[in-house]
């Protein structure tokens, strides 16, 4: 056994004699507590089917006493009241936290989620850590306006920035601490207090989450962690008369039902929501870096992930070139356990997905698809299928435009590349228009398509979106954005001041 394993192996272990032997509570007002109802919920392992551990099965009435300790807490609490360099202080000491057990954290986040140790390490919890510090700075950044001081005005008016209250935060199990950090973050260095509904599938960081708030001394009731389903707890926040703004991440039918829900007392909302993205890639691309980052993205989180690229459009003269590429990565990918650190890709997350994920594929098929790699589940415990190309893909097929959520790519061939409007239409039409990835080495070309494609980030020749930037989605792929400037004044309300002079 290499030291990698062994080192995971060790941590394993301390985790199955600790953490995951203990039915976990729900925390609120800075206290563990079970659920009013004493039920709990089993969470399982993907990489097995097997059970994990049992968390409080939290409901309306749980959120109600959740969200009672974050009034509170906004209401009477120091949280907002702490000078803007004191919250940000904290936010950065709880940064320092996750990094100090961020090899726990990752190994938890792949029990539970089941994406490969090495890139929840690499990639949600330093993503996490990174979100803390880029929100902790701007704790002390935030800021009003003035008008013009013009002489002759007889009236001196300015904004107010002021906290929003209370948030609920709503998250799904493809990348859950990371979701939830998103959300708490920029409520925190705000001043907002949170309560938060992990998913039912994946809530085990989220405690963890928790236990580090705890040891950071937050003021009980700041942030508040209740378990639970989603038609029962997650609805139940929605509801709540006494929340100020939901911010969500998941699918777009909650997030309809998530939109519906606000309107009753008209609370603020930010959702976040599925994609169909395209990746286009022009004949004179770096054909090897084009083929490696479009695998790369199908395969992160078993395609699980709302940005993956997932309509490939490739020119006639590259398409063969490109198909072959990703067959040959997708033979050679090393499908396991999330805790296995040589695992590449891990399992979908639940059998309901898994069933989901091969009903697309049959019906691709049924509808004329050719499967040209994958297509299968594999024979072997827990939920895994195996990387997967279709090609011989219409528009008008269902896997083509409904979000699948699987490691399953569709691709199809165009020829005309200098036909940017036609290209534009054919990226534009889906429902959804959250990212869309470019590869040419001709700039003029990536920027005349980069403004003709409806999608909330577009990259060219794989750049990474960096942390000032805004991320979210047009049409049904969200409302509003997280991350940036835009993200943290979402957790803000805007008063104008007039004043006489
Ligand atoms: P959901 O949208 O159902 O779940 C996301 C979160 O919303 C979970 O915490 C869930 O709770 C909660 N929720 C569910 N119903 C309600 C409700 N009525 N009111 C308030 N909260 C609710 O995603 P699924 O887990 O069902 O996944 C289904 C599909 O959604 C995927 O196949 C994928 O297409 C898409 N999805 C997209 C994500 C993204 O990042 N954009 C992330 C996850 C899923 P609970 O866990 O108890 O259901």
């Amino acid at each position: 056994m290499n030291a990698a394993a062994a080192s995971v192996l060790t941590r394993l272990d301390a985790l199955r004699s600790g953490f995951l032997t203990r039915p976990q509570r729900l925390f609120i007002g800075g206290e563990w507590v079970p659920a009013q109802s004493g039920e709990t919920l089993t969470v399982l392992d993907p990489s097995t089917g097997r059970p994990l551990a049992e968390v409080a099965a939290g409901d309306a009435a749980d959120i109600d006493l959740a969200v009672k300790a974050a009034r509170n807490a906004f209401r009477s609490g120091p949280w907002p009241r702490l000078s803007h360099a004191e919250r940000g202080r904290l936010i950065y000491k709880l940064a320092d936290l996750l990094e100090r057990d961020a090899d726990e954290l990752a190994l938890l986040e792949s029990l539970d989620g089941g994406n490969p140790v090495r890139s929840t390490r690499h990639v949600d919890i330093a993503m996490a850590i990174e979100s803390l510090r880029y929100n902790a700075g701007w704790t002390t950044k935030l800021s009003g306006e003035t008008a013009l001081a013009a002489p002759q005005s007889r009236s001196f008016s300015y904004t107010l920035r002021e906290p929003i209250g209370v948030v609920g935060a709503i998250t799904p199990w493809n990348a859950p601490l990371l979701m939830a950090v998103n959300k708490i973050a920029p409520a925190l260095a705000t001043g907002c207090t949170v309560v938060l509904k992990p998913a039912e599938l994946a809530p085990l960081s989220a405690l963890r989450l928790g236990q580090l708030l705890d040891e950071l001394g937050l003021p009980p009731g700041v942030v508040n962690i209740v378990t639970g389903y989603g038609a029962a707890a997650g609805q139940a926040l929605v509801d709540h008369p006494d929340v100020n703004k939901i911010s969500f991440t998941g699918s777009t039918r909650v997030g309809k039902l998530i939109l519906a829900g606000a309107a009753v007392n008209m609370k603020r909302v930010t959702l976040e929501l599925g994609g169909k993205s395209p990746v286009i890639i022009f004949p004179d691309a770096d054909i090897e870096a084009a083929t490696q980052a479009t695998s790369q993205t199908i395969f992160f989180k078993t395609g699980q992930f709302c940005a993956a690229g997932t309509r490939l459009f490739a020119h006639r003269k590259v398409f063969d070139a490109v198909v072959r590429g990703f067959a040959e990565r997708a033979h050679k990918l090393n499908v396991g356990p999330a805790t296995a650190p040589e695992s590449e890709m891990g399992p979908i997350i639940s059998q309901k997905q898994l069933d989901r994920v091969l009903g697309y594929i049959g019906a691709g098929k049924h509808e004329g698809a050719e499967v040209v790699t994958g297509g299968k589940r594999i024979d072997r415990e827990g939920y895994f299928v195996e990387p997967t190309l279709l090609a011989k893909v219409r528009p008008d097929m269902s896997v083509f435009q409904e979000e699948i959520f699987g490691p399953v790519l569709c691709a199809a061939p165009f020829s005309d590349a200098s036909e940017l409007d036609e290209l534009a239409r054919l990226a534009n039409d889906t429902s959804y228009g959250l990212a869309a990835n470019i590869w040419t080495r001709d700039l003029a070309l990536a920027h005349g398509l980069a403004r003709r494609i409806q999608a909330g980030t577009i990259t060219v020749n794989g750049g990474g979106r960096e942390q000032p930037m805004p991320f979210g989605g047009y049409k049904q792929s969200g409302l509003g954005r997280e991350g940036g400037r835009e993200g943290i004044e979402a957790y803000t309300e805007i008063k104008t001041v007039a004043i006489a002079l």
